[in-house]
């Protein structure tokens, strides 16, 4: 159980989150899968978050944070750094609050989430993600224009609003015997932990982040946040360095095993749910099934929820992924 003060959310921030949340954000639908049951042996309920406003789960965290500026962090603006679907959130978040954005993103992120973030009325700051450092260079805007910094993940509020998508599949379908969330900062899944560990404590919370950079797995592994360099993968959504100072021990305590797939494997599931599913997930969003389907977690026999997080990708590159597959 969360100790108020320790940890730096507990339940009831997730419980106003989604206060503040009602009426703007989707309630994604909860899909099933008679094919992903019989391959698994497990009862699979997939929590939609590519259907979510912008595409991802990330607009939960980004309005939950705006709503909670005062008037004169209002009057200046909001930053963020992000590889593309925390800033689409911020730039939609800050439309709907009638406030300033800006936005410094990688200049190699997917074309479609650039113009995405331009489309929302933001001002975008492009960086070269394996030279620059973003988090420097988002401080320095933010101190010159007087605008506040909500980073992607490391924030209570966004950690707090995150763990929403946890708690209207919790309210749907009821108990889970494994809850498996894609892990990139941890974000997501400190808020989706939190939610699962109070609510059901016998849940066991998996979090799933790529072969090419399985910091979280080092971390939790060495009791220290392990920093890697920006790993080379498909699921550019957990292209992340290290875990944050907030979701670490979040994870430590509420996560109990974090298990990483790999791009092929991220290819075929993506292939899986648009054959089968009928449904559009980027790779980053595949992280939960590709640990399913490829046997990578403990599941046959159980009831388990799956957030599929986002489903922001080029149709051609999606084309491109799915179709190399086939000739391998
Ligand atoms: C950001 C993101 C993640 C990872 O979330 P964290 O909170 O950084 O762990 C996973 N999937 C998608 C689609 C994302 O945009």
């Amino acid at each position: 159980m969360t100790q108020p003060g320790e940890l730096a959310i507990d339940y009831d921030d997730v419980a106003s989150a989604q206060r503040r949340l009602a009426g703007v954000v989707h309630r994604t639908p909860v899909l099933r899968s008679t094919t992903g049951d019989a391959s698994t042996g497990a009862t699979l309920h997939f929590k939609a978050e590519h259907l979510q406003r912008i595409g991802a789960f990330k607009f939960r965290g980004g309005y939950n944070a705006i709503s909670q500026f005062d008037a004169a962090q209002k009057a200046a603006g909001v930053i963020a750094f992000s590889s593309g679907n925390h800033a689409q959130a911020i730039a939609l978040s800050a439309r709907l609050h009638g406030i300033r954005a800006v936005i410094v993103m990688p200049e190699d992120a997917p074309a479609i989430k650039i113009a995405a973030t331009r489309g929302y009325g933001a001002e975008v700051v492009l960086y070269d993600r394996y030279t620059q450092d973003r988090e420097a260079l988002g401080r320095e805007l933010a101190a010159s224009e007087g605008l506040t910094l909500i980073p992607p993940f490391d924030h209570p509020h966004v950690m707090a609003g995150q763990g929403t998508a946890a708690l209207e599949l919790f309210d749907e379908v009821g108990e889970l015997d494994t809850l498996i969330v894609p892990l990139g900062g941890g974000g997501l899944i400190s808020g989706c932990a939190t939610v699962a560990k109070t609510r059901f404590p016998r849940c066991r919370v998996i979090g799933v982040e790529p072969e090419a950079g399985n910091d979280a797995q080092q971390s939790v592994a060495c009791g220290e946040i392990v920093a890697i360099d920006t790993p080379r993968t498909i699921a550019d959504g957990a292209q992340t360095q290290a875990l944050g100072k907030l979701t670490f021990p979040i994870i430590q305590r509420h996560v109990d095993e974090i298990v990483t797939v790999s791009d092929t494997e991220l290819v075929e599931s993506m292939r899986f749910l648009a054959s089968r599913m009928k449904q559009f997930v980027e790779p980053t969003g595949c992280l939960g099934l590709a640990a399913a389907l490829s046997g990578r977690v403990e599941i046959a026999g159980q009831r388990v929820g799956i957030v599929l997080s986002g489903g922001n990708v080029d149709v051609d590159r999606f084309a491109q992924l799915v179709r190399s597959d086939e000739r391998r």
